[in-house]
């Protein structure tokens, strides 16, 4: 297991782009690993293409490495929301919107481990986040944690899962991206990262999408909180 290696959960959105900046910005080689498992808004899947050929033409393009896109069909079939199904998107009774996706975290943190043990990657990144989460239960750190254990002992392997983001609010993740790359990490996130459930890709202030779903709201809580903030 290299020690200096990471492999980056990179959906192609503003967490998971900003997760990959911090990542480079500690290890000398980065992979990086998505999933195509029936989205509706799989333009993410394009939008991380254009976010990676903008570091190509930074300082850290020497630490990227390759990229895996792993196709998850099966999670897609089985799964009845409205993330992979054209249904409106509510609350159920208990509080959870029907964007969440059942074991979506659980599964991709495993494919993820599974590909970091064959290519010797012992650190392994993920944007999830309990401060500013939608109520998903897989973004918790217990959860996170409680994998780590399970993986290390399932795979007799010493994984780290790192979650930066997991106590920052939407507003906190661009201040990081801000110390991390500048202005010009925080103008390419806002510009090749993409957030909404739609796929929508609408021009708006904090980036592009519909405006209204709950991860454009999310969104842009978080830009006017960030750019409301003082500087200095
Ligand atoms: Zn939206």
């Amino acid at each position: 297991m290299n020690e200096t290696r990471a492999l980056v959960l990179f959906s192609g959105g503003q967490d998971s782009a900003t997760c990959l900046a911090w990542a480079l910005d500690r290890f000398d080689r980065v992979e990086t690993i998505g999933f195509d498992y029936g989205q509706r808004h799989r333009v993410e899947l394009d939008i991380r293409g254009d976010f990676r050929t903008w570091l190509a033409a930074t300082p850290w393009a020497a630490r990227l490495g390759a990229d895996h896109l792993l196709k998850l069909d099966a999670l897609g079939a089985i799964s009845e929301t409205s993330l992979t199904r054209d249904v409106a998107i509510e609350m159920d009774a208990g509080g959870l919107p029907n964007t969440f996706v059942p074991g979506r975290n659980l599964i991709f943190l495993t494919f993820a481990a599974a590909l970091a043990f064959r290519r010797g990657l012992r650190h392994i990144v993920t944007g999830v986040c309990e401060t500013d989460y939608s109520g998903y239960p897989d973004c918790r750190d217990d959860t996170i944690k409680a994998l780590q254990v399970a993986l290390n002992l399932g795979m007799e392997a010493r994984f780290v899962l790192h979650t930066p983001l997991m106590w920052r609010d939407k507003g906190a993740t661009w201040q990081l991206a801000e110390r991390l790359g500048g202005a010009a990490l925080v103008e390419a996130i806002r510009l090749h990262t993409h957030s909404c459930y739609l796929g929508d890709r609408t021009p708006r202030d904090w980036g592009a999408g519909c405006g209204t779903c709950p991860a454009c709201e999310l969104r842009a809580r978080g830009w006017q909180a960030y750019t409301a903030a003082p500087r200095g």
